[in-house]
């Protein structure tokens, strides 16, 4: 269960994800808090300009290997709308960072992009846990689930404008 100020900080990063969207990017976002509960970097998706690894627990993961130290990178969270793929909780894994807190999980990621008939990923969308056993993995939050399925048919209605299929 998360409590109010947990869910402020997932509406945050489903504001996040909106704006990746509205910049052509995937929607999601993610924010990364220190163990006191200071909000200390937050980012969106940016895979638009080619780069399929720029998801924004990958880059928060970096951003605390390279500003905190490793006791804080173990109390701090990260919250994000879509939970960590393997790559992503790999490196969360690797810099030690503590808990994940997401408001979607890929199990349902993939049923909603199956529904929508987007092909799969290239990755396969296995639970964070099964990368990274020692974290604590809170999720999915059901009062945020038709914010982020609504995200996610906006995205592939816009890839399938005929314009960018030709
Ligand atoms: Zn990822």
């Amino acid at each position: 269960m998360v409590d109010d100020v947990e869910l402020k900080h997932l509406r945050r990063c489903v504001e996040l994800a909106a704006k990746a969207l509205e910049a052509g990017d995937e929607p999601f976002g993610s924010v990364l808090v220190a163990g006191d509960g200071e909000v200390l970097a937050e980012d969106r998706n940016r895979v638009a300009g080619g780069d399929k690894t720029r998801h924004p627990e990958f880059e928060l993961a970096r951003w605390a290997a390279a500003n905190m130290t490793s006791d804080e990178r173990a109390m701090a969270t990260v919250f994000t709308s879509g939970e960590h793929c393997p790559m992503c909780a790999a490196a969360h894994g690797w810099v030690g960072l503590g808990r994940i807190v997401y408001a979607t999980s890929s199990q349902r990621l993939v049923a909603w992009l199956t529904e929508l008939g987007v092909s799969a990923s290239p990755v396969r969308p296995l639970p964070i846990q099964e990368i990274v056993p020692g974290v604590k993995v809170e999720g999915p939050v059901p009062e945020l689930a038709d914010q982020v399925r609504a995200l996610h048919h906006r995205s592939h209605a816009k890839s399938k404008d005929p314009a960018r299929q030709a």
